[in-house]
């Protein structure tokens, strides 16, 4: 077997795992620790080693990972991606019965998904709740790990114009079937059973649905991978790996952040609007034993790589992409640009990423929008905003961004971790 192969399917696996943002931290959380690093908490005081590594985690929703150099550190190299997805929020009091005979969840829209990838597939709800216990209020992972809701399309029959295009609405369309009249009051107890908790003891959750698709590997010779949240657990999969398994560097402090509600405008308090990054920086600046630079003088020398996928030309529509500039799954690392810097690339870090690639023997390839189409952001320019560090914006190629399942290419996972894995052992 292809080692890309093996990449691919091991993060294939990592996805399957990770149901919800709090699962791909804790998944991500026990690489690291396989691999010798050590958890901080924001609440304690940094007592840091040369060559060892660490992480700290913020909302258990965004993680960063960090290891120190063997000698004088003199920059930061810095990679980001996400760790949320498009989805559907349980709401409070979710059960709404419907003439006696169903039950459904009220649900609302996180992020701007393609509705309806959603419909008539088997869903279920994962996430996190809080339980008091003894010692306090403790934050429990949930995986309802079962076939459990379905959303329903209207028959064809009941709206015949349906193929002419739909428009969702969120409140009535989009509400995911539970039960029939037996399943009424039963939501929280499903909950509390999974946790194994007392139903009363339950006192908040963070929940959200997603599909239960596994990730799988299609196309004429299996060059395809094809899975929910490839953007963007694909790139924090790569990423965190090729942190977890580098080499300690000469001089560089290594940092991999996976931040979460990058699909909401990152504006919470563990988003990329956020201090997690910075605050970070200068508290592990502040503990490194030794000899260092100037902390400002640190960051004028880093360097970031902001990894979030990318859309790929796509085959019924490549009219939609730029004429010159066309990204395909398997052709490597795509380099983003945007003139109004939506996106964080310029020509210097461009150049750097290049030169990343070509040292590691990765393809790279380019990515602007059409001059007539508004694109989405990503993290890159957000997180420069807190920390200002000179930063490329780059994704893997991938088709249908948004929808419920995504495809993108099988040898795009390895490629993306041999480039970083090259940025993190420079000397
Ligand atoms: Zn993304």
């Amino acid at each position: 077997m292809e080692s890309y192969v093996g990449n691919s399917r091991d993060m294939l696996t990592f996805i399957e795992k990770s149901p919800s943002c709090f699962h791909a931290v804790d998944n991500l959380k026990a690489m690291l620790k396989e691999r010798g690093f050590k958890e901080l908490s924001e609440e304690d005081a940094f007592e840091l080693k040369k060559g060892e590594g660490y992480y700290i985690s913020r909302n258990d929703s965004s993680l960063l990972a960090f290891r120190l150099p063997q000698e004088e550190a003199g920059a930061f190299h810095i990679t980001s991606a996400h760790s949320d997805s498009p989805c559907f929020k349980v709401k409070e009091n979710p059960e709404i019965g419907v003439e006696g005979q169903y039950v459904k969840l009220n649900v609302e829209k996180y992020g701007g998904m393609i509705d309806s990838t959603w419909l008539d597939r088997p869903l279920s709800v994962a996430g996190r709740i809080v339980v008091k216990e003894k010692e306090g209020l403790v934050s429990k992972l949930v995986n309802i790990d079962r076939d459990l809701l379905v959303i329903p399309n209207l028959a064809i029959h009941m709206n015949r114009d349906m193929n002419k295009g739909m428009e969702y609405n969120a409140q009535t369309d989009l509400l995911p079937l539970f039960g029939d009249r037996d399943g009424k009051g039963s939501f929280r107890e499903l909950l509390a059973k999974e946790a194994k908790v007392d139903e009363a003891a339950v006192l908040g959750y963070d929940l959200y649905l997603y599909v239960r698709e596994k990730g799988r590997l299609l196309g004429s010779h299996e060059e395809f991978v094809f899975s929910p949240r490839l953007d963007d657990l694909q790139c924090a999969y790569a990423c965190m790996r090729a942190l977890a398994e580098s080499k300690p560097p000469a001089q560089a402090v290594n940092v991999c952040v996976v931040f979460d509600n990058e699909e909401i405008g990152s504006g919470t308090r563990q988003g990329a609007a956020s201090t997690f990054l910075a605050d970070q920086l200068k508290r592990i600046y502040k503990a490194l034993p030794g000899k260092r630079a100037e902390y400002k003088r640190m960051l004028a020398k880093s360097f970031m790589i902001s990894a979030d996928n990318a859309q790929a030309v796509h085959p019924n529509h490549p009219e939609k992409a730029d004429p010159t500039n066309r990204p395909y799954p398997n052709g490597g690392v795509v380099i983003k640009f945007h003139g109004s810097q939506r996106y964080a690339t310029d020509a210097f870090s461009a150049a750097r990423m290049r030169d990343i690639c070509s040292r590691s023997g990765v393809p790279c390839q380019t990515y602007h929008n059409r001059s007539d189409m508004a694109g989405g952001s990503t993290l890159g320019n957000i997180s420069t905003a807190q920390v200002s560090v000179s930063t490329v914006d780059i994704g893997l190629a991938q088709l249908a961004m948004h929808s419920a399942c995504e495809t993108a290419g099988v040898k795009d996972t390895e490629y993306l971790l041999n480039a970083v894995r090259c940025f993190y052992e420079e000397a």
